[in-house]
């Protein structure tokens, strides 16, 4: 197949494959297909297999030598996406054992209020959409067969959460939208029927956790799942085993170097205090005396605002990027549904919609509680919040979310997005910021750093530690709060989410020690040609491939 039949096949798959799964083809925005709702039934299961082995069998028709490099990476992306469906649905098996998964909130949410359409021909949409509700809650407690007790916990609680989806915003919508008397009608009953089968749902879910012999599933994924999963999700060049041994030895590399800076910081900040005999108290007695230096919660918003200019303004001058000052992005005030789980975040233009405004969202700390605010502004005090911005708006997230729109050269490096690329990026960004001069090479910033490697590199740990290697909460517990200097709220969150998630909580420093080894191989190619702001224009045009594939087509 010659690369333009490759592309014409790119497209077939791709419409074929929104069909198939058509609630991801809505958060992707592909404009198709969201009337229909797959009910979640054994057979739909069977389907996807038969699915993913007849497209699998197209694509190795290919001959994948005579493909240009380009269209060499997509063969793979969609190769892995099919391959790793497959498994999900046929191996892992998630459908029986993580009732989490079913949730029809956020695709409705997404139908209500993204701008595609006008508002009318999104509630007939919608209205379709939810016409099986129904029949997809009760399928989803019909094909859980022995979920973990940690995801049905989950689950209730966001299909609860969800529930405001279904609310008065959108009864508003209804009511005020220009659909006939019988339309309105007819979508008020769907949505009516909806919200009883996510309470019927979640007390399906209740009736099991409290059953008096029930029966679950361990949390914890196991040697041989962990290691596939983290093969299809990832898509890096380092195996679990390599990445857990490495984070365990850089974890001492930034201790000692921590412990450096909190000796040459005492002075100043703990002055008159007796210094702790153990380097780790040491380090954990300057970082708080450092965390009180933090913005008042009526000045987050001003402060980030100000930060995001700040860094464009660097990044430009400091020839970093040749990034355009002038894109759509935002920062704004965070949506009320994401609010309350991290003080920032980015949010990206779904791939198939190109135009859009990226944002950088900013929850409202004067909201919280007096003591959470506190909490959360020691832990993003004045330098750890300018990390955050880094990582999650400049150039991380949200410069990364930019250039893969308008660069990636195809739509399959936009949709099938890779995780470990992305958050490998971000995590990146907070170590090359630093180098450069942002931050004036400051101690402060410096240990501050060392602290976010530490948290990155410990999620690591923990993920590999807890579904492979039997780690206890308290072994964790000690880890985080000893090791990483975290605070109890965030032990618990950590914990929570490597519990319900796994092997994610390894693509930040994953992706991250891939970048930088990406850049020194190049650098090294290149020698006296090696430019700084030429290897981050070339690594950010490939769209959110993963990194072992834009290194080929880099080191070519
Ligand atoms: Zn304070
Ligand atoms: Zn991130």
């Amino acid at each position: 197949m010659s690369s333009p039949a490759f592309r014409e096949f790119e497209s077939r798959f791709l419409d074929a494959y929104w069909h198939q799964y058509p609630s991801a083809a809505i958060t992707i925005g592909y404009g198709r297909y969201y009337e229909d709702l797959v009910i979640p039934d054994s057979i739909s299961f069977r389907k996807n297999i038969a699915f993913s082995d007849k497209w699998l069998d197209s694509l190795r028709s290919t001959t994948f030598d005579s493909l240009d490099d380009n269209s060499k990476i997509s063969y793979l992306i969609i190769e892995n996406q099919l391959l790793s469906d497959k498994w999900y649905a046929d191996t892992l098996k998630s459908q029986e054992w993580n009732p989490a998964q079913y949730n029809l909130s956020n695709e409705c949410y997404y139908l209500l209020t993204q701008p595609y359409a006008p508002l009318d021909s999104r509630l007939r949409t919608l209205s379709q959409h939810l016409s099986h509700s129904a029949d997809y809650y009760s399928a989803a407690l019909h094909t859980i067969q022995i979920p973990t007790n940690e995801q049905t916990e989950l689950a209730i609680k966001q299909n609860q959460g969800g529930l405001d989806v279904f609310g008065s915003s959108m009864l508003d919508s209804i009511t005020h939208s220009g659909l006939s008397a019988a339309e309105k009608d007819t979508i008020g009953r769907r949505v009516a029927t909806t919200v009883e089968a996510i309470r019927n749902y979640c007390s399906g879910l209740q009736k099991i956790l409290s059953a008096k012999d029930a029966k679950f599933r361990d949390f914890r994924l196991g040697k041989e799942l962990y290691n596939r999963k983290f093969v299809y999700d990832l898509v890096t060049s380092f195996t679990p085993q390599e990445i857990f041994d490495r984070s365990m030895a850089d974890k001492t590399i930034y201790h000692n170097e921590m412990f450096g800076l909190a000796v040459t910081l005492w002075p100043k900040y703990c002055a008159g205090l007796k210094k702790p005999a153990d380097s780790l108290d040491l380090i954990n007695t300057v970082i708080e005396k450092i965390s009180l230096h933090h913005a008042k919660p009526a000045d987050v918003m001003d402060t980030l605002k100000q930060q995001v200019h700040e860094l464009e303004y660097f990044i430009v001058t400091r020839k970093l990027f040749k990034y355009d000052t002038n894109s759509n992005l935002k920062v704004r005030a965070m949506p009320a549904y994401m609010s309350g789980f991290a003080l920032a975040n980015a949010e990206f233009i779904p791939p198939y919609q190109k135009q859009g405004i990226t944002y950088f969202n900013i929850d409202d700390v004067t909201k919280y509680p007096p003591a959470k605010a506190e909490s959360v502004l020691r832990e993003y005090n004045n330098y750890s919040l300018q990390f955050l911005t880094i990582h999650e708006a400049m150039p991380g997230h949200c410069l990364q979310g930019i250039y893969s729109n308008n660069h990636a050269p195809d739509i399959v490096k936009s949709v099938f997005q890779n995780g470990t690329m992305i958050e490998g990026w971000a995590v990146y960004a907070e170590t090359m910021m630093l180098e450069n001069g942002w931050g004036n090479h400051s101690p402060e910033m410096q240990l501050i750093h060392d602290k976010w490697k530490l948290r990155e590199l410990c999620n690591v740990i923990i993920d590999y530690g807890l579904h492979c290697l039997n780690y206890s909460k308290s072994d964790i517990t000690a880890l985080l709060k000893k090791e990483a200097f975290q605070t109890d709220a965030q032990v618990e969150e950590k914990y929570h989410r490597a519990v319900v998630s796994q092997v994610q909580l390894c693509s930040y420093y994953s992706g991250m020690l891939e970048v930088m080894k990406l850049r020194e191989d190049y650098k090294k190619k290149k020698g006296d040609q090696y430019d700084l702001e030429d290897f981050h224009e070339k690594f950010l045009s490939y769209g959110s491939a993963p990194v072992k594939y834009i290194r080929e087509m880099m080191m070519k």
